[in-house]
């Protein structure tokens, strides 16, 4: 087996953000949020992120923190909870201005089309929404109902995002969704027939069962309804930390070589359709904003994925949600009790947090310049460049995943799915940690 190929197997963090959510501290709660959510310049704008911890019913392969609602009245109660936190951010912030939304989860619309309005009504009253620019769902393509896409276009959703993973019914029976390639395209029609045209579609490799063939035959299904953006994940198996993933049959799942060739084969036949890679994992038709950003130098990493969102002030309401801002990281109680119980005593729910030193700002800059970009140039005065970073990134150099040119670090484009190899050379927090993430590919 060649090196690369255990490159490949290290765990390395995804950087969503940097500090990662593993390092965030106990010390951070709703007292410091409170604080620095006082100390946002007014004329800041916002972005929010909404979670919805709730499905209909729940896929072995998801390594979501989601859960099923048999009944109405947790989703009503989460639903009231989330208005309720909603107001408890706005009374401790004067920004008012949304330049974003996202709705999240789970599946945001569990919580039904009503709700979804009675919160966007709730936001309107206690913020100004008349110039968000992109309002985004994630949405279960298999309950995606004429009623429910009459709403989302009533709101002003203008993106969805759609679980599609694969078309291979043979994969789908195994990864426990089924969802043919007819619902997905209902869906579609659906809601371009709403007026709603922007769709992200997420794909996955390294699922069980899954060929290279079916890799591309599920591509060229999903080009075919016209999505602008695709991102493409290999499925993480992680039984330990999802225990209903232990009904997948692990002699079914690829090993590290054929997961390598699965994503090799995905990428290359998204080429072939036309779509530019952005960043690690997403990819966008050249005419698409987030393609358009990273010509421009505008793209973002966030806890979404990549973004063109350039704003400094992510809230995130629901449980689990992680919010940014400019001091640092704030989340909330992943569980769903411990998040009712802060906010019915009137507390923000935050549990979890960090903020951020000038040296956390400076490696935060060159990890996410490398995540987006794939090069990074180190400012003369930078001392990033330490002895642990010089042995990393000089092993990598033998290997052929970065090239290393004093300050000047850049990733080579057959290394794009490694580059956070490369970023993790300059984590400062990694050498101590000692929770699991995914394979590097
Ligand atoms: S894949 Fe989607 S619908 Fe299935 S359990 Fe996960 S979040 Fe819910």
């Amino acid at each position: 087996m060649s090196r690369r190929f255990l490159f490949a197997e290290q765990k390395v963090p995804r950087y969503t953000s940097y500090p990662t959510a593993p390092h965030f501290q106990a010390k951070v709660g709703p007292t410091i949020y409170s604080d620095w959510l006082s100390q946002i310049p007014a004329d800041a704008t916002l972005s929010l992120y909404v979670h919805v911890p709730f499905c209909t019913s729940l896929c072995i392969y998801c390594g979501c923190h989601t859960q099923v609602a048999r009944r109405k009245d947790p989703l009503r109660e989460y639903v009231s909870l989330l208005g309720r936190e909603l107001e408890l951010v706005m009374q401790r912030t004067s920004v008012r201005k949304i330049a974003r939304i996202h709705w999240g989860g789970g599946t945001p619309s569990a919580i039904g089309g009503a709700a979804l309005a009675e919160i966007m009504e709730q936001l309107a009253r206690l913020a100004d929404i008349t110039a968000v620019r992109e309002h985004a769902i994630e949405l279960d393509p298999r309950h995606v109902r004429p009623e429910l896409v009459h709403t989302l276009a009533a709101l002003g959703i203008n993106r969805v995002s759609l679980g599609v993973q694969t078309f291979a019914a043979h994969v789908q029976a195994a990864m426990g969704r089924v969802q043919p390639f007819a619902t997905v395209r209902r869906a579609i029609d659906r809601l371009r027939q709403a007026g709603i045209d922007n769709f992200n579609f997420d794909l996955m490799y390294g699922l069980p069962r899954q060929t290279t063939t079916d890799l591309r035959e599920t591509i060229d299904l999903a080009v075919g309804l016209n999505p602008q953006r695709l991102a493409l994940f290999g499925y993480a198996h992680v039984p330990w930390f999802r225990p209903r993933q232990r009904l997948i049959n692990e002699a079914d799942l690829p090993g590290v070589t054929e997961r390598f060739d699965q994503m090799n084969t995905a990428r290359q036949h998204l080429y072939r359709h036309g779509f530019e890679p952005i960043g690690l994992d997403h990819f966008a038709l050249p005419s698409d904003e987030l393609a358009v950003a990273a010509r421009e130098h505008r793209l973002h990493r966030n806890f979404q994925g990549y973004t063109d969102d350039g704003s400094a002030v992510l809230i995130g309401l629901g449980s689990s949600s992680i919010g940014r801002v400019p001091q640092g990281f704030v989340q909330n109680a992943a569980d769903v009790v411990e998040y009712t119980r802060r906010i019915t005593s009137n507390q923000l729910a935050t549990v979890r947090g960090i903020a951020l030193t000038d040296d956390d700002r400076a490696r935060g800059k060159v990890i996410e310049e490398l995540m987006c970009y794939l090069r990074t140039n180190l400012p003369p005065s930078s001392n990033l460049l330490d002895a642990p970073a010089q042995e990393t990134l000089a092993a990598l150099q033998h290997e052929g995943l970065v090239h290393h040119d004093g300050r000047l670090i850049i990733v080579p484009e057959t290394a794009r799915p490694l580059v956070r190899l490369v970023a993790a050379a300059f984590d400062a927090y990694l050498p101590n940690n000692a929770a699991r993430h995914s394979a590097a590919v």
